[in-house]
């Protein structure tokens, strides 16, 4: 053991951090009886089908004991794994989050809860900005003539990668050199498709350029689901939804539908494009409330792994929160209880980090902004130095450390949600004239 130990100081911090992911992996691996494995993988692809009827039918009660199994043997494997500082659901958020824990979530959310409810709900009772233009016809075509326009303009490489269509909008990296990108096409909402295809454009610049010399190899990839979300989101909000970008935007919409949109100010475009009112889906919620949808799931999924919740109660506790958090109670569990598929797959301790990764890419921006003039550059159209900064402060990295030191190193400072809010605070103060 002294050799081995001896052997693996000698190591690069590369290979040490392969190492020992890779002994993580198999041991928390071993520890499961095999016959577990067997019972939650058949669970899990009937589940899924389940849910989808469910779903389809608004019949929670069909879901119910499928769900409850799920549960049980989540709880099961985390017991197995060992509870960390005494929590099973701090081992499951350490699948997706290395490091994350309740403490830390539960101040974060806590933030959240205290900045961004009240600022949803005096939004509701702003007037609303005008948005009759968002719903003309904008033909298909078009729509994925400027989606591939807007690609190429944040600085995804489309040499390495395409566009295409998909039900669901998503980023396939099969490598580094061919990651692809789906949009979603309505020719009643253009935005919708353009929103998408930066979302997935972000995930894509990630992906295209993490360091070179981790090619291949278990380091070559992004730090977490939340990193990752943080640079589609920045993409996406900090970026797309910029006043800023708007009107780059809004130049290339016009010309792109002759005549469609001449009408409109670009100060009504942009105020369009921001408009925040909570809603019952989350992956069709706004900038503003979309954090709040995952609250909903994460105190909902904690309780149910920690013990506290019954799965029979999750339909209640889901609109009892939903009232609290967003002030909307979903008229059915379709809209509800049953619209996202993690559950069913399985995926419980995920949720947090698409909240964190909205957290981190505002935290990001306030780092990149001492560097850049973050946004004089995007009047201009030049995002090249924005993506180079990621590149130096965030890719470099891969997966060579956790997710948590990836922000700190970029950033100066662990995470810290006054950035997020204060963002949130001050640009809808701006769209809706608070
Ligand atoms: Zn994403």
């Amino acid at each position: 053991m002294k050799n081995l130990e001896s052997v693996f100081d000698q190591l690069s911090p590369e290979y040490q951090r392969i190492t020992k992911q890779a002994r993580k992996d198999f041991e928390k691996n071993r520890k499961l009886p095999e016959e577990d494995v067997r019972a939650y993988s058949m669970l899990l692809a009937e589940a899924e089908v389940i849910w989808e009827k469910a779903k389809e039918t608004n019949d929670f009660k069909l879901y119910e004991p499928y769900l409850t199994k799920i549960v049980d043997f989540q709880r099961k494997f985390a017991g197995i794994f060992g509870a960390i500082d005494g929590s099973l659901y701090n081992t499951l958020l350490d699948d997706y989050e290395e490091g994350m824990t309740i403490t830390r979530l539960d101040q974060f959310f806590a933030t959240l809860r205290a900045r961004i409810v009240p600022l949803v709900h005096r939004i509701g009772k702003a007037k609303q900005p005008r948005q009759d233009f968002m719903s003309r016809h904008f033909n298909r075509l078009g729509q994925l003539s400027l989606a591939k326009d807007v690609l190429h303009l944040i600085g995804y490489d489309l040499e390495r990668g395409v566009l295409a269509e998909s039900a669901h909008p998503f980023t396939s990296g099969i490598s580094k050199n061919d990651t692809r990108v789906t949009t979603h096409v309505f020719e009643d909402n253009f935005i919708s498709s353009v929103y998408s295809t930066i979302h997935e454009g972000g995930h894509g610049i990630y992906d295209q350029n993490i360091n070179p010399a981790y090619k291949d190899t278990p380091l070559g990839d992004g730090a977490s689901m939340a990193v990752h979300e943080s640079q589609s989101r920045f993409y996406e909000n900090i970026v797309g939804r910029s006043e800023e970008f708007s009107r780059l935007l809004l130049t290339k919409a016009r010309a792109q539908f002759s005549g469609l949109l001449d009408d409109v100010t670009e100060d009504e475009f942009y105020r369009a494009i921001n408009i925040a009112r909570p809603s019952f889906i989350r992956t069709e919620s706004d900038e503003l409330t979309y954090s709040l949808h995952i609250m909903v799931r994460y105190q909902l999924e904690k309780r149910l792994i920690e013990g506290t919740l019954a799965v029979a109660d999750l339909p209640s506790t889901w609109n009892q929160l939903m009232k609290e958090y967003l002030g909307v109670v979903p008229p059915t569990d379709t809209l509800g209880v049953l619209q996202d598929v993690h559950w069913s797959g399985g995926a419980f301790g995920y949720f947090p980090s698409y909240a964190l990764g909205n957290a981190y890419s505002a935290q990001l921006l306030h780092a990149m902004k001492k560097d850049l003039d973050v946004f004089g550059l995007i009047a201009k159209g030049q995002l090249e130095p924005i993506k180079q900064w990621f590149m130096s402060h965030v890719y470099v990295y891969g997966k060579l450390i956790p997710p948590g030191e990836v922000l700190e190193r970029a950033t100066g400072e662990p995470l810290n949600p006054d950035y997020y809010c204060k963002y949130l605070e001050e640009k809808f103060a701006k769209v809706y004239h608070l």
